[in-house]
């Protein structure tokens, strides 16, 4: 059991195909733990081998329902779509927008080679998608669509539950309930703003209704004024 490090963009180990697990031995085994530690440690949902430098089709996944190995995984199905935020922890620091299957059917090997199928749906799918990718040494980055963000460093644990390969405990929670504080806040300077605004517009409407009323007195006058001057023709 131990905690590997996780190769970064640029790695060339990060672009490779993967090989497929024809058995599995010892090291296989140590691997497959040590990448657990290795995504609990980092607070990922996800990771696959050739992210700790290893090439070969294995990946875990685990989005706070326990861990899920899959060895030469394929997508066997996949339905409807689903857009949000993405991220990797081989690309720390970053997300980006990209569109998912909403919904997958994924055929694996087990820790024991056994052969079994499974489904997933929302992030588990997104997770899913995004772990298979690196197996054929691919990432999210070229999916993304628009630009790929930074992080910014007050949302940090945002971003880590936002991560694909992220963080599934509470600190979203805490996250989210201080996100809902400062919409919170914004909220309440914008209806100050916006009374402001109406009085400002109140105002200007009694001073336009003001206004009218001496252009109606002084047409009145006028048009009197007329009627006396005819009055003497
Ligand atoms: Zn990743």
């Amino acid at each position: 059991m131990a905690i590997r490090e996780i190769r970064q963009v640029g790695d060339s180990v990060l672009t490779k195909k993967c090989k497929t697990v024809t058995r599995i031995n010892h090291r296989t085994k140590v691997l497959i733990d040590d990448m657990k530690d290795t995504m609990y440690d980092y607070g990922g949902i996800g990771l696959a081998a050739p992210q700790v430098g290893v090439l070969k089709r294995i990946t875990i996944i685990d989005i706070g329902e326990g861990p899920i190995v899959l060895i030469n995984p394929e997508i066997v199905a996949s339905s409807g779509s689903q857009t949000g935020e993405e991220g990797c922890l081989s690309l720390l620091g970053k997300w980006g927008m990209v569109s998912r299957p909403e919904a997958v059917a994924v055929r694996a090997l087990d820790e024991n080679m056994e052969e079994f199928e499974m489904s997933g749906e929302g992030l588990l799918a997104r997770a899913i998608c995004h772990e298979l990718d690196h197996l054929d040494g691919e990432m999210y980055m070229k999916l993304v669509e628009g630009e790929l963000q930074d992080v910014v460093e007050e949302v940090e644990g945002e971003e880590e539950s936002q991560e694909t390969d992220a963080k599934p405990d509470g600190s979203e929670d805490v996250e989210k309930s201080e996100e809902i504080k400062r919409l919170e806040e914004e909220m309440a300077r914008t209806m100050a703003e916006k009374k402001q605004v109406e009085a400002d517009l109140k105002i200007v409407e009694e001073e336009l209704k003001r206004r009218e009323e001496l252009e109606k007195n002084e047409e009145l006058k006028k048009s009197e004024e007329l009627a006396e001057e005819k009055s003497c023709e």
